[in-house]
């Protein structure tokens, strides 16, 4: 899965989620009675939301003597359960558990087949379906799955489990005019004459219950020919509603040929499956990798124009589940708790695609965001190891610790071990667990293997324990000894919390007359000192310029030296370190440096960075800078952030600037950005652009949420009536429907008592909106609403929720409880008013002291 899908997850602090006093330990289930194969055959009406058949299931004894097997299946409608004869078999169901017992026992290594014959109608989750309704007129017909992490069973009796995996026949039955995709290869397509037809797939490599899928509906196709992988042709195809064009899909989908051939090539390894289908419907998240039949949601299908702005994010997308298909998929993990053998894995191939295709830089800017967004949710909610049993949800473990942070980790230790043997060593992992299961010590034994080298510390200090080095430095030249002295501290050392000083191996860096000098470094204590001989005062000094291990840097040699570092490190970390520190100091001399380095800056990435470091700047001559700078960037991947920036600050000139630029030619999220920036600006944010904007469809609903949410900050009155209606069903489309509903939440933050009890009752209304995007949006945002009255319906809600999703609105709920009564709006009213003139004031200062 993409962490498209994560993105809504940050929240309040959360240091209970994986609390071992709290959580039991999750393990795999017994395999007693194995499933090695399921025929899966379904009568799917997607006028009346329903699926009616049976799966039959062959099971293999691995223990003498076994006699029963528990199913996953939560609320299915079982009429019969028979052997392969078809003689009734002894079963129970509750609601959450099928139970079945054969009248003998197995002997070892015995098969039999089991038959479940049931329905299910609008299950509520893993299966969903659409079709156009009052709420929705203008929703698609389909039916497809979407099942990461345990929502198979909600339409599918099976061993929910990741350690079970099972071969598959499918045969869907569903009317004639409706396109039948499935995993696996196309069988064959029988007319039975009354209108359907039922399509057969099957697919010979086991598949674990949430990498099955199948999607049933009007689609439009685009046929992308055949990707020729040695010996074996693999179809690539593209699929999704008919909304959109076989022409976005080709933007969207078109680079896939080529990432097959640098993958295949890249591991060594033919591709493990008989075809590469991808599919998009509205109304489902993120990305998933279903084994040869990728699903995504389709606001991520892309025209000519949003392609200049996001076809770095669907190829970053598209390479990511398309790793999946080696590791994930071919390469199963056995449990939950080495989730991080997939999800790390196909997130670092996105940095190393992004390397190999385009630059080093790229790949370098990939692993800083990585890193980033890691440490972003380790400071602000809790600090977890990477391999983790305790959880109160499986998908809990699907976070950013798990993405990014494991990420990192995996280049780290491609720096520890020499590129040649990391591939090759990963080449061969790949090959030996092709088709099996793994956990975190297969995949290290084969790395030490391949390296002569013992990792049980890098796993240890890196998988199995919190936290990550927090490293502060000073550096100071030492004339009289010819020495530069560096001071290294590891500050996040905290044995309540276990996390530990780390041991790395790292560098440090300086460059005296323009000659670049590295010195290897090991540090294993909370504090080192390290002097090193230098005839001279460097012009610039580097920690870890080599970019050998995951930490946060707090590291100020100087201003000049960090100003000639600034333009003049030959990476991006460097330069975007040196950035960050120059930003923190709010001198104008830094800021003004800031801005006239991002006019020379070649790289878009460290320009992304610097708009945002001069966002939160909160100085005059930052706001100055960018102002001038949204006269000057033209690059479509670095305006969006640009524009961001520029909504930190409410100013005239920020307006203006903003408008101007809406004047012209700007993307999709540009525009989005542009419309939040103007929203902020509060008084004198122009309402009647953004009521415009805001009801007016637009492509994927971008531009008008951007309005949307606009309008939300712009906190002016006129705006409720506006929120209240779009959040209406039918009055906004899918794409932008929750976008509304958060908008409308957060809006609500700032109402009088009368207002916000409107808003209030709306949200709780929402809960039952068919939409589970809209539901979850509203659920979401009566904890930003802050509304311990809500917590009676959201109770009622999180029941009726799968697991995953309850496990989210419980935490809302939690956070309600907890919350004060301090009136929050007039208080961040406040704070802004304060900021406002504190940048205003230190103006004055810089100017004085100048
Ligand atoms: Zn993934």
């Amino acid at each position: 899965m993409s962490q498209l899908s994560q993105q809504a997850r940050l929240g309040a602090h959360a240091p209970a989620m994986f609390d071992p006093a709290r959580f039991a330990p999750q393990y795999p289930p017994d395999l007693g009675l194995e499933p090695l194969h399921l025929a899966i055959d379904l009568w799917l009406d997607l006028a009346e939301s329903t699926a009616q058949g049976s799966v039959t299931t062959l099971v293999q004894a691995n223990r003498q003597g076994a006699q029963e097997l528990t199913f996953d299946a939560v609320g299915v409608a079982i009429a019969a359960v028979e052997d392969g004869d078809g003689s009734a078999l002894g079963w129970r169901a509750d609601g959450e558990k099928l139970y079945v017992r054969w009248p003998q026992p197995f002997a070892k290594g015995q098969q039999a087949h089991v038959r479940v014959r049931y329905s299910v109608t609008a299950p509520t989750a893993g299966l969903y379906f659409s079709r156009p309704t009052a709420e929705s007129p203008e929703a698609p017909w389909y039916a497809v799955t979407d099942h990461e992490t345990e929502r198979a069973r909600h339409w599918l009796p099976c061993i929910d489990l990741p350690n079970v995996r099972t071969a598959l026949d499918i045969r869907l039955r569903a009317n004639s005019r409706f396109t039948i995709l499935a995993n696996g290869y196309h069988v064959a397509d029988t007319d039975h004459g009354d209108g359907t037809k039922t399509t057969h797939y099957r697919l010979d490599q086991r598949c674990p219950s949430y990498l099955i899928c199948f999607a049933v509906g009007e689609f439009v196709r685009y046929d992308d020919g055949v990707f020729h992988d040695g010996e074996k042709s693999i179809p690539v195809a593209y699929f999704c509603s008919p909304e959109h064009t076989p022409e976005d899909l080709e933007h969207s989908f078109g680079r896939t040929k080529q990432m097959l051939a640098w993958m295949t090539q890249k591991f060594a390894a033919p591709f493990p499956f008989p075809k590469y289908y991808q599919w998009a419907a509205p109304g489902v998240s993120g990305a998933m990798e279903n084994i040869s039949l990728v699903s995504w949601s389709e606001r991520y299908v892309i025209d000519a124009r949003l392609a200049a702005e996001w076809t770095y994010l669907l190829d970053a997308v598209n390479v990511h589940e398309m790793a999946h298909s080696y590791f994930g998929d071919a390469v199963v993990c056995r449990d939950f708790a080495h989730a991080w053998l997939k999800e790390s894995w196909a997130t670092y191939i996105e940095q190393v695609w992004r390397e190999d295709e385009f630059s080093a830089e790229e790949g370098q800017y990939v692993y800083y965001d990585n890193a980033r967004a890691y440490m972003i949710e380790a400071d602000s909610r809790y600090k977890r190891a990477i391999v983790n049993r305790h959880f109160r949800s499986s998908w809990d473990m699907y976070d950013r610790h798990l993405y990014p942070g494991g990420a990192c980790r995996l280049h780290m230790l491609r720096r520890e071990l020499g590129d040649e043997v990391f591939w090759t060593a990963v080449q061969d992992y790949l090959k030996r667990f092709n088709g099996k299961v793994v956990e975190t010590d297969d995949f290290r034994l084969v790395m030490e293997e391949h390296s002569g080298r013992t990792l049980g510390q890098f796993f240890d200090q890196w998988f199995y324990t919190p936290g990550y080095p927090e490293v502060k430095v000073t550096f100071r030249y030492d004339a009289d000894k010819q020495q530069g002295v560096f001071e290294i501290e590891q500050t996040q050392v905290d044995d309540d919390a276990g996390i530990p000083a780390f041991s790395f191996q790292t560098s440090v860096g300086w460059v005296l007359d323009g000659e670049t000098h590295i010195q290897p470094l090991r540090i294993d204590k909370a504090r080192q000192i390290c002097a090193i001989p230098m005839r001279g005062m460097p012009e610039q000094v580097r920690f870890d310029p080599r970019c050998e291990v995951l930490h946060k840097l707090d590291f100020n040699p100087g201003d000049d030296l960090l100003r000639r570092q600034l333009t003049g490190a030959p990476d991006v970390l460097g330069r975007i370190h040196a950035a960050a520190e120059l930003a923190k100091t709010s001198r104008y001399a830094n800021i003004e440096a800031l801005v006239a380095a991002y006019r020379q800056e070649s790289f878009w990435g460290v320009r992304c960075e610097m708009a945002r470091l001069l966002g939160e700047a909160n100085t005059e001559a930052a706001m100055t800078g960018i102002v001038a700078l949204l006269a000057f960037e033209q690059d479509p991947l670095v305006l969006p952030d640009l524009l961001a920036a520029a909504g930190q600050y409410r100013d005239e000139r920020v307006t203006a600037a903003v408008q101007a630029r809406l004047e012209g030619e700007l993307g999709y999220v540009a525009t989005e950005q542009a419309y939040i920036a103007l929203g902020a600006q509060r008084e004198q944010a122009p309402l009647d652009v953004l009521l415009g904007a805001a009801e007016q469809p637009s492509f994927n609903g971008i531009i008008q949420g951007g309005a949307l949410r606009g309008l939300a900050s712009s906190r002016r009155p006129e705006a409720l009536g506006m929120l209240l209606a779009r959040v209406q069903a039918g009055a906004t489309s899918l794409y932008a429907r929750p976008t509304a509903v958060a908008a409308l939440a957060e809006f609500g933050k700032g109402l009088e008592r009368r207002e916000r009890e409107r808003v209030l009752e709306t949200l709780i209304d929402l809960l039952r909106a068919t939409h589970y995007s809209v539901a979850m949006a509203a659920a979401r945002g009566l904890g930003v609403l802050g509304a311990p009255e809500a917590i009676g319906a959201l109770e009622t809600f999180a029941r009726t929720r799968v697991t995953q999703e309850a496990a989210v609105v419980e935490r809302v709920i939690a956070s309600l409880r907890k919350q004060d009564k301090v009136d929050g709006s007039a208080l961040q009213k406040r704070v802004e008013t304060l900021g406002d003139s504190l940048r205003k004031l230190e103006d004055q200062v810089q100017r004085l002291q100048a």
